[in-house]
C-alpha cells in the first residue's frame, strides 16, 4: 500500500441535493452514511432541497456520493446534485443542522406512503411496544399530504399537533440514527391517536378491541365506514353477494365497479391474472388500485364488477388495513370511497356521521384528523406501460416536470374528473382528483384544495388557463377569479390540451400529429369534438381530420342514454329509423324514436359531435342493447371487455371525405360503411365479441390511415396519443402497433392521465408556450 506513506489529502465539498428529500428520512440516512465513510460536516434542509457539506479523503467523498444515489431511502427521489469544492476547515464530527438555519424551507410536502416492511413487522410483533397499534409509521412510511395543513412539513403544521409525544416517542424523534428521527406523525399507544367503533348513529360502542369487533361485523355481512388516510371507505366482505348488493342499494350506485383490497400480492394473484408490471404497480408505496384481468375462480361476488372482465384490486397501505387482514377470516374487502355518486369523499367524523349514517351499519373512527381529502389512485397497464387513470393518494402533491419555464400559473382543468394544476418554473403540481365540477360541493372542494396547494407551494398565479367551453363551471369560476385579481386569462381548446400534455411529458415542442380521442370537448367551431387528428405545436394547432359529425339528440341526455346516440349515428349513416327490427334491437319504443327523429330533423336540442366516445356508446347500444349507462365511459369499457379474448380482426371500414387540406379543410372520417358492415354481421349471427373486436380494429385503422394522410401533407413523423379513449387497452395497443408499422414514432402519457384528469397539465403547457410568444393568439379579451 504505497499511498499509505503519504498523508491523505483532505477535501471539503458542498452538495446541493434537489428532489424529494425532505420528510422522507433523508437527513438520518445522510448522517449514517457520513459516519460510515468517516466524513465530517453537516446536513440541513434548504429552500428547495438539502445542503450537505462533507470533509474527508477524496476516496471517501467519492464513495459517499455514489452511495447517496444508490442507497437513498425508499421515498426519496434525487433529481440532481450540484457539487462545489470548498476549503477544508478541519471540522470534526458530522451534525444535523436544525430546519430554518439554512433558509426558508419550501420544498413542500411528500406524498402519503404505504406502511413500510419494518413498521409492518413491528405492528405484528407481540414484543414490540407498538404491537397492533393502528397508527404506527416512520420516516419511510405513513401519512404526509393528507395530514398537513401548511408548510413547512413539521409536526405543528399537521393534524398530529394536538398529540404530545411520550418520552419514548420523543427520544426516537430526536435520535439521528433512529428510523423515526423527525418522523412528524410519530406516535404510539401511549401518546398517539386512538381508534373506536361507533354505531350507525355515530355513538361510540365500548369494545375492548374495536378492530376485532369491526372484523366480526364485516364477516357477518355488515357495511362499515372506515376512516382511512385520505377519507372514509365504505367496506364490505367482497365474497358476499348479499353484502355487496346491500352496499350498492344504499349507495344508489349500481353498475360502477367497486375496488377490492386483499392482503398481499399472493392473494391478488388468486383474484387476477397479473403481469410483472401490474405486480410492480400494486406494490409501489403509492399503492394504487390496479385494474387487472379477473379470474373466473376468484371467489369475488359477481356484483363487485358486473359485466366486465377486470377487477380493481389493491393492497393495504395503512396499518389499520393490515390489522383487518391479519384475521384469517378476512380475505377480500370491497373498499370504496365513502361518498354519494360524484360528491367529494367524506373526511371529517361529523361529516361522515351525517352523510354516511344511512349507508353504514357501523363506523371505525379515529381522532387523527384528515386535512386533505384524497381518493385512492387508479392505474392500469397499457401495452406494458403503467398509465394513471386517477392520480390521487400516493402521487399528490409530487410535481411533474415541464421542459419549458412557466410563470406562476393556475390551470383549472375541465368539467368531469376535475384536477387543477399549479405551475412555477419547470414544475407542475397537479391537485388530487376532485371529481365532477358540477355543483357547489364540488366547487367548494376545488377551492379548499386550491387554497391548500397555493399555500403549500407558495404559488400566487399571474396567469389562469381554462377550457374553451363557456358553459363549464371551471371556466366561469376561472374568469371571475382572474378578473377579481387582475390576472391574465388564457383559454385552451380541450383536445389541444390533451395532446400538449402528452408532448410536454416527452419534452416535445412539435409539430406532431396528435390523435385526441375522447368523450366530449368544446371545439373552436362551437361543436362537440372528440375524435380529432390535430397538427399540433404546444402553442397552436390545426384540425387535420375528425370523425364526421353525428347528431346527439337530447344533448347531455345522450351521454347517459346511449340508445339516443345509436339513433343519432344510424340516422347519419342513412338507416331507416322507423324500422321495427332496428327499434327492437335497441329496445326503443316507436313513440320515443319518433320524438327523437323529430328533434333531429328540426335540430332541437341536438348538438353535433365528432366524439369517439359517443361512437363507442352508439355501438354498445346496438350490440349489447344497452339503453342506459350508470357511470361515465361504461359503454366503452363494456365493449372492450366483450372483445378481451378475441384475436385482432380485420376492422370495419371507415371512409374519408373531402380531403382538401391545402384549403385547410379537415378530412372527415365517416362511419357509414362501418355501420353497414356491423349491422350485416349482427344480422348474420357473427358473435358479439367478434363484432366488438372488428369495431376496435376499424377505429384504430381509420386513425392510423388519417395519420398517414397527415404525414403526407406535412412530413411529420411523430404521433402523440391522448384523450380518455386511450384508457382502452385494445384501442391504444392497435393504434400504437399500426402507427409503428407505418414508421411513426409514437408518444403516450406516462405520469399524467390521458383522460380529463390530465387536462390541466396540458393547459399549463399550452399557456406557458403561448406566453413565450410576442403575441397571444388564444388570450381572452
Ligand atoms: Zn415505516
Ligand atoms: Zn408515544
Amino acid at each position: 500500500m504505497t499511498h499509505d506513506i503519504y498523508p491523505k489529502q483532505t477535501r471539503r465539498e458542498a452538495l446541493l441535493v434537489h428532489g424529494v428529500v425532505q420528510g422522507v428520512g433523508f437527513r438520518p440516512f445522510v448522517y449514517r452514511l457520513a459516519l460510515e465513510e468517516a466524513l465530517a460536516g453537516f446536513i440541513g434542509n434548504d429552500t428547495d432541497g438539502v445542503t450537505i457539506e462533507v470533509e474527508g479523503t477524496g476516496e471517501h467523498i467519492e464513495a459517499f456520493l455514489r452511495r447517496l444515489r444508490t442507497e437513498a431511502p425508499p421515498l426519496a427521489r434525487i433529481d440532481s446534485i450540484a457539487v462545489r469544492v470548498l476549503a477544508a476547515t478541519g471540522e470534526a464530527g458530522f451534525r444535523i443542522v436544525a430546519s430554518g438555519v439554512l433558509g426558508r424551507v419550501s420544498t413542500g410536502i411528500p406524498a402519503d406512503a404505504a406502511t413500510c416492511p419494518d413498521c409492518l413487522r413491528e405492528l405484528l410483533d407481540p414484543q414490540d411496544r407498538r404491537y397492533l397499534y393502528p397508527f404506527l409509521n416512520c420516516t419511510n412510511c405513513g401519512p404526509r399530504f393528507t395530514i398537513t395543513w401548511r408548510i413547512p412539513y413539521d409536526r405543528p403544521q399537521t393534524s398530529m399537533a394536538r398529540f404530545k409525544m411520550c418520552a419514548a416517542c420523543q427520544a426516537e424523534y430526536d435520535d439521528p440514527v433512529n428510523r423515526r428521527f423527525h418522523a412528524q406523525p410519530n406516535a404510539c399507544w401511549q401518546c398517539g391517536p386512538r381508534i373506536w367503533l361507533a354505531g350507525a348513529d355515530g355513538a361510540e360502542i365500548a369494545e375492548d378491541d374495536p378492530v376485532i369487533a369491526a372484523i366480526h361485523r364485516l364477516v357477518a355481512g355488515e357495511i362499515l365506514a372506515i376512516k382511512g388516510l385520505g377519507g372514509f371507505h365504505l367496506c364490505v366482505d367482497a365474497t358476499s353477494e348479499a353484502a355487496v348488493m346491500r352496499l350498492r342499494q344504499r349507495k344508489h350506485r349500481y353498475g360502477k365497479p367497486l375496488a377490492v383490497m386483499v392482503k398481499d400480492v399472493e392473494a391478488a394473484r388468486a383474484l387476477c391474472v397479473l403481469t410483472m408490471e401490474e405486480e410492480a404497480l400494486l406494490t409501489t408505496s403509492a399503492r394504487p388500485i390496479v385494474l387487472a384481468r379477473k379470474r373466473d375462480t376468484s371467489g369475488i361476488a359477481a356484483g363487485v364488477a358486473p359485466g366486465i372482465p377486470w377487477l380493481g384490486v389493491f393492497l393495504p397501505y395503512a396499518p389499520l388495513q393490515h390489522l383487518l387482514f391479519a384475521d384469517e377470516r378476512v380475505w377480500a374487502l370491497v373498499m370504496t370511497s365513502a361518498n354519494l355518486s360524484e360528491e367529494p369523499i367524506a373526511i371529517d367524523n361529523d361529516e361522515a356521521r351525517a352523510r354516511l349514517g344511512a349507508i353504514a351499519d357501523a363506523f371505525l373512527m379515529h381522532d387523527r384528523e384528515i386535512l386533505q381529502r384524497c381518493d385512492d389512485s387508479v392505474a392500469v397497464v397499457v401495452d406494458g406501460n403503467p398509465q394513471l387513470v386517477r392520480r390521487a393518494r400516493g402521487f399528490v402533491p409530487l410535481g411533474v416536470e415541464l421542459h419549458l419555464d412557466a410563470p406562476m400559473m393556475l390551470a383549472v382543468g375541465g368539467h368531469l374528473k376535475n384536477v387543477f394544476a399549479l405551475a412555477r418554473g419547470r414544475r407542475v403540481y397537479q391537485s388530487q382528483h376532485l371529481g365532477d365540477l358540477e355543483n357547489l360541493t364540488g366547487l367548494e372542494f376545488f377551492r379548499e384544495s386550491l387554497d391548500h396547494l397555493m399555500r403549500t407551494f407558495e404559488i400566487e398565479p399571474e396567469t389562469v388557463a381554462h377550457d374553451l367551453h363557456p358553459g363549464y363551471l371551471s371556466t366561469s369560476w376561472a374568469k371571475e377569479w382572474a378578473e377579481e385579481r387582475g390576472l391574465r386569462l388564457i383559454a385552451v381548446q380541450h383536445h389541444h390540451a390533451h395532446i400538449a400534455g402528452c408532448m410536454a411529458e416527452h419534452g416535445l415542442e412539435g409539430p406532431v400529429i396528435g390523435l385526441s380521442l375522447d368523450g366530449t370537448g368544446y371545439g373552436t367551431d362551437g361543436r362537440i369534438w372528440g375524435g380529432e387528428v390535430l397538427i399540433a405545436r404546444l402553442d397552436e394547432f390545426e384540425r387535420f381530420a375528425h370523425l364526421e359529425y353525428a347528431p346527439m339528440p337530447g344533448g347531455e341526455a345522450a351521454i347517459r342514454e346511449p340508445w339516443r346516440m345509436a339513433l343519432g349515428h344510424l340516422s347519419a349513416a342513412g338507416f331507416d329509423l322507423g324500422s321495427n327490427s332496428l327499434l327492437s334491437l335497441l329496445g326503443v319504443k316507436e313513440q320515443e324514436a319518433r320524438v327523437l327523429r323529430r328533434m333531429m330533423e328540426r335540430g332541437v336540442n341536438t348538438p353535433l359531435t365528432s366524439s369517439c366516445g359517443r361512437l363507442f356508446d352508439a355501438v354498445v347500444a346496438v350490440v349489447l342493447g344497452r339503453g342506459r349507462v350508470d357511470y361515465e365511459a361504461q359503454a366503452a369499457i363494456e365493449l372492450e371487455g366483450l372483445a378481451v379474448d378475441e384475436p385482432d380482426e380485420p376492422g370495419y371500414w371507415m371512409e374519408f371525405k373531402t380531403a382538401d387540406w391545402a384549403a385547410r379543410e379537415p378530412v372527415r372520417i365517416c362511419a357509414e360503411p362501418l355501420w353497414r358492415e356491423l349491422m350485416d354481421d349482427l344480422q348474420s349471427g357473427v358473435s358479439k365479441a367478434r363484432i366488438a373486436a372488428r369495431f376496435h380494429g376499424g377505429v384504430a385503422d381509420a386513425f392510423v390511415r388519417a395519420a398517414v394522410l397527415a404525414q403526407k401533407a406535412t412530413g411529420i413523423k411523430q404521433v402523440a396519443l391522448s384523450g380518455g379513449c386511450m384508457h382502452n387497452r385494445r384501442l391504444a395497443r392497435l393504434l400504437r402497433r399500426g402507427l409503428e408499422a407505418e414508421g411513426f414514432v409514437v408518444f403516450q402519457h406516462a405520469h399524467v392521465s390521458p383522460g380529463d384528469g390530465g387536462l390541466s397539465y396540458g393547459q399549463v403547457a399550452v399557456a406557458a408556450a403561448m406566453l413565450k410568444m410576442p403575441k397571444l393568439p388564444g388570450e381572452a379579451h
